[in-house]
């Protein structure tokens, strides 16, 4: 049973020997307890946060610890009433080929025949926060043109998809001419603005040309700086991430812009999918439907392998993945 540690804390963005990667026993399943072997891992962009030691949502991990992410997994043994041998289920595991569980902490996956993976990504913890992103924090009226950044990742990709489903104009904001093409030819982006070529601020002149009236934003930084430059009054900013700003030591780029919001009388709000819990059911049924019926398009970047989970990982902020970031664990 391979396992990846913590080795050190990283400095800046992460390198390979921040992780290592051990061996140790297959855990054995106590009671109530389940043994999953690891199908698919999920490498997340709050993973970094976890690795400082500095308290946050989600707790530090600690130098030695093994490290946790979801997983879509196989049931091995089972000494809980709800699962059996062969099962499907998804939960917050580790970065390992088996890990035992609460039963009560793993839930079936409820993908609707979509695909297994699909559980990590636009069915599963992204698609989540996409959704009540949008639909609480934003609340879009139908007209409203909303941007989103880091548009071709797991959040991002969806939280487009969702504000075209409520009637919006909708920007996307990515790193490349191909996450460009694929905002507007796959999943119906009325524009996209590629930040590694373009002024953003102004590209948005000509791609929101009515300004902006909502703004969910995953990256901060200067890509935020540029928005709320175009801000309109009475615009509202979803606040889900600031990868711009995880591997960084020192005080934040940004954002700066802060008294266009007094002009605009904008208002901004902070969101965590977690809150959420009691109405996952409600997210997943929605976004089952969307995906069964075509409405919500996504892809996936699958990597081979556990021993390439810190590579993944690293590549989300490099720009490496289109779509959800997983890695495909095959152990027997
Ligand atoms: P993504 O799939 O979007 O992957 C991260 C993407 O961020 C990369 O593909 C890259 O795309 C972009 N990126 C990386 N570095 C930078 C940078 N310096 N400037 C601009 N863009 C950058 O990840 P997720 O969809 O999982 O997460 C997106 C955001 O949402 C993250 O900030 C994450 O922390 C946050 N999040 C928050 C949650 C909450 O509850 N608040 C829940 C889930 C996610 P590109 O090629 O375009 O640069």
């Amino acid at each position: 049973n391979r396992q990846f540690v913590l080795a050190r804390r990283p400095e800046g963005k992460p390198v390979d020997d921040d992780f290592d990667l051990v061996e140790a026993d297959v855990p054995e399943a106590g009671p109530r307890e389940v043994l999953v072997r690891t199908r698919y891992l999920s490498v997340d962009p709050y993973m970094r946060g976890r690795m400082r030691d500095e308290e946050s949502y989600a707790e530090p991990w600690a130098v030695g610890d093994v490290l946790q992410g979801g997983v879509v997994g196989e049931v091995v043994e089972s000494n809980h009433p709800d699962f059996e041998a062969g099962d499907t289920v998804t939960g917050n595991l580790r970065w390992a080929d088996y890990a035992v569980a609460d039963g009560d902490e793993l839930v079936g996956i409820e993908t609707g025949g979509v695909s297994d993976s699909a559980a990590l990504g636009v069915l599963g913890m992204p698609g989540r926060t996409a959704y009540f992103g949008v639909t609480d924090v934003l609340d879009p009226d139908p007209g409203d043109t909303v941007v989103v950044s880091a548009a071709a990742g797991a959040v991002g990709s969806v939280v487009g998809q969702i504000a075209a489903l409520n009637g919006c104009r909708v920007v996307g904001i990515a790193g490349s001419d191909e996450k460009v093409a694929h905002l507007k030819d796959d999943l119906g982006f009325d524009a996209g603005i590629n930040y590694a070529e373009a002024d953003v601020a102004e590209a948005l002149g000509d791609a929101a040309p009515d300004g902006v009236d909502g703004y969910f934003d995953n990256v901060g930084g200067p890509i935020t700086d540029a928005v709320f430059e175009h801000l309109n009054v009475r615009a509202s900013v979803a606040v889900c991430g600031q990868i711009a700003l995880y591997n960084e030591e020192g005080v934040p780029t940004g954002p700066r812009k802060l008294h266009t919001l007094v002009e605009k009388r904008a208002r901004v709000e902070g969101l965590l999918v977690g809150d959420y819990a009691p109405r996952f059911a409600e997210a997943t049924e929605r976004l089952v439907g969307w995906v069964q019926s075509g409405d919500i398009a996504f892809r996936e970047t699958v990597v081979d392998g556990l021993e390439n989970a810190p590579d993944a990982f690293v590549g989300l902020f490099e720009g490496e993945n289109v779509g959800k970031q997983v890695v495909r664990v095959e152990s027997e």
